[in-house]
């Protein structure tokens, strides 16, 4: 019995005159066409407060793509209410039919919604179609089967029983309704995070990035059609504290499913431990939040796929995946060959609107973003740190920030420590000895630990490396660069401040959304 094990989603290539760009030239077209309006929904109906907030493509911010319509407290009442409504009935649907609403939204995505989908993200994420593809498309795609056939693996391990008793294991919803805070980076996160918990029988509030709120209504229209009962994800555009306020003060608040930066969880986890006392259970908090990932070149390594793993490690998407390579880590006998790569890489790729399918890089998501990015970049040379790659800004048309390459004097220098979440990656060289300095400044510089990468050809330093680097990464890449984990191969998570690791598409995530009962039956 049971789903089995799917297989990742091939991902499109969309080479000019193929059928999948054509769709997704009309996708951009009908998109920009019409300003759409994007209301909230709540208990499966659509929700305009009239009061709205303007969504703009990052690349091209003079553009109005849409407007959300922003909620108050009163949103959140309702949506929790709508939530809890639907909970007895969606948590005693049966598993085959829960299963099949979201294989059947996987179908669509994978088909019908696809172009629409990726034109979403491109536009309102600023990320290009071939990244749009593997992270809005095909990742969410896998999301939603790889996490029906972990369902089928949890539900069916069941214990022991001797002659005379019947011992099983009820894999029951939890008791109340989760929260699903999502991100801008990844359409594919925004749409995981609402439905692993519902999956699961859980019915779920859902707040998406606003910066991410033109895919977030595809989603939910998809959702929709797939046959999602009404009030089991309801989405809602609320200020954060004060729809948290109405969240982690309610008796019925059963977990967090979030994705977003550590001090937004921190504060996140500090309001439910206050408020521990009023909830019917304890709150599951699952999160993943900010990254300082680092890449380390051995003296040993291959120096073209130091400069592949360095340029698409950093740069794919703007550097805004929380697991892009941030700091690297050369070896001085390496530098003036790596150095040379990058540079003559970099100088190769466009840089500009996502409509250009030859622009490799576009522009980082909001104005915030920009100015903090164009600050940490101004102060960097200021310092006296040297700008090797990159290091211009503007924000004429689009939050246009250059891929940026900081070479630092000092290993403890902010750029090496700070998360910028941006293209910009800094660089400090060792002496080709030193490696042991290089472990502990690894080690020892960032509180996070989301990913890292080594490059190393050699058996006994691989191994070495990977040993003592063992608690500074949740996804550890050898020979690769640290982005771009793929559903049901490479399952997703950091620790320390970068999260609870409960890994994303993975039967250890979907474990946290159910609340079990051991039943012994004497026969
Ligand atoms: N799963 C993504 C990757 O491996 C990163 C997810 C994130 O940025 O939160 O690149």
């Amino acid at each position: 019995t049971g789903v089995p094990m799917p297989q990742n989603e091939p991902v499109k290539e969309y080479r000019a005159g193929s059928p999948e760009r054509q769709a997704l030239r009309q996708a951009l077209q009908e998109a920009k066409r019409v300003e759409k309006e994007l209301p909230m929904v709540i208990n499966g109906k659509p929700i305009e407060t009239g009061k709205r907030i303007r969504v703009v493509p990052p690349h091209e911010h003079k553009h109005t793509l849409g407007y959300l319509h922003e909620g108050d407290a009163s949103h959140v009442t309702q949506a929790i209410d709508a939530a809890l409504a639907a909970r007895t009935a969606w948590a005693e649907t049966s598993w085959e039919h829960r299963a099949s609403i979201f294989l059947k939204a996987a179908d669509l995505i994978a088909g019908p919604y696809r172009a629409k989908l990726n034109a979403a993200t491109m536009l309102g994420q600023s990320k290009n179609v071939y990244q749009a593809e593997i992270d809005s498309a095909c990742e969410l795609i896998d999301f939603l089967r790889f996490n029906v056939h972990y369902m089928t693996e949890i539900y069916s391990e069941q214990p022991y029983s001797p002659p005379g008793v019947w011992n099983r294991l009820e894999y029951r919803a939890l008791e109340g309704f989760v929260f699903a805070l999502t991100p801008f980076n990844f359409t594919a996160i925004a749409g995981n995070l609402p439905t692993s918990a519902a999956l699961m029988g859980n019915v779920v509030v859902w707040k998406p990035a606003y910066t991410q709120a033109y895919a977030a209504q595809v989603i939910m229209e998809i959702l929709q059609e797939s046959g999602l009962p009404d009030g089991v994800i309801n989405l809602i555009y609320v200020d954060g504290p004060e729809a948290g306020d109405v969240i982690f003060k309610h008796p019925d608040f059963a977990g967090i499913h979030f994705t977003g930066s550590t001090g937004v969880f921190q504060t996140i986890w500090k309001e439910i431990g206050n408020n521990i006392g009023t909830y019917k259970t304890y709150p599951r908090i699952v999160g993943e939040t900010g990254g300082k990932d680092y890449i380390l070149v051995h003296p040993t390594a291959n120096v073209t796929e130091a400069v592949v793993a360095m340029v698409r490690g950093a740069f794919e998407y703007q550097g805004q995946k929380c697991s892009a390579a941030s700091r690297a880590y050369i070896p001085a006998s390496l530098w003036p060959a790596i150095q040379e790569g990058v540079k003559t890489e970099l100088a190769r790729q466009k840089m500009g609107s996502v409509e250009d399918f030859t622009c490799l890089f576009n522009a980082v998501i909001d104005e915030r973003s920009f100015k903090k990015l164009a600050a940490y970049i101004d102060q960097a040379k200021a310092d006296g740190a040297t700008i090797v790659a990159g290091g211009n800004y503007s924000s004429e048309e689009g939050y246009f920030v250059e891929p940026t390459i900081i070479q630092v004097n000092d290993p403890k220098y902010r750029t090496m420590c700070d998360e910028l979440f941006g293209p910009v990656l800094s660089v400090y060289v060792y002496d080709d000895e030193a490696i042991d300095d290089v472990i502990e400044l690894i080690d020892t510089t960032s509180p996070y630990a989301l990913t890292g990468a080594i490059l190393a050809k050699d058996r006994y330093a691989i191994e070495t490396l990977t040993k003592k680097l063992t608690n500074t990464a949740g996804n550890f890449y050898i020979n690769d660069k640290p982005t771009g984990a793929v559903v049901g191969q490479q399952p997703f998570g950091g620790a320390r401040a970068s999260g609870t690791n409960d890994k994303a598409g993975s039967a250890l995530n979907l474990l946290r959304w159910v609340s079990v009962r051991t039943i012994k039956e004497t026969l």
